[in-house]
């Protein structure tokens, strides 16, 4: 059984914009930018994992010096996650939903999935 809350029903990828929209089974639509997505990327790499793979949604990545970034590809990695390829060549962060559900910047999503 799925959570709905945690299930992508569509995921808009929007160059132009430099951001990627995620509609959840539970109706919920969030919104990332690529700078934001970049900055909390959970690969053993990046400055996200001092934060153990939880969501990050504090505020303290440091999003200003991804400000160019572009998403060069994206791909489902099975049901669970994305993995994107950075115009950095950076692609080794998966994403899975529950980390992208997670760090949703909405205030309902703020409240409901902090973790500490
Ligand atoms: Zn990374
Ligand atoms: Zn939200």
């Amino acid at each position: 059984m799925q959570i709905k809350e945690l299930t992508a029903v569509d995921v808009t990828i929007d160059r132009s914009g430099k951001k990627m929209s995620i509609i959840w089974g539970d109706d919920h639509s969030s919104e990332y930018s690529f700078d934001y997505l970049r900055s909390i990327c959970p690969c053993a790499n990046c400055d996200a994992t001092k934060h153990g793979g939880t969501p990050v949604n504090d505020g303290s990545m440091d999003i200003a010096r991804f400000k160019d970034i572009a998403m060069s590809d994206v791909e489902e990695v099975g049901r669970y996650a994305l993995r994107f390829t950075w115009s950095d060549q950076h692609d080794t962060g998966i994403f899975s939903y529950t980390y992208l559900r997670g760090n949703c910047l909405c205030g309902v999503c703020k409240t409901k999935w902090k973790m500490e």
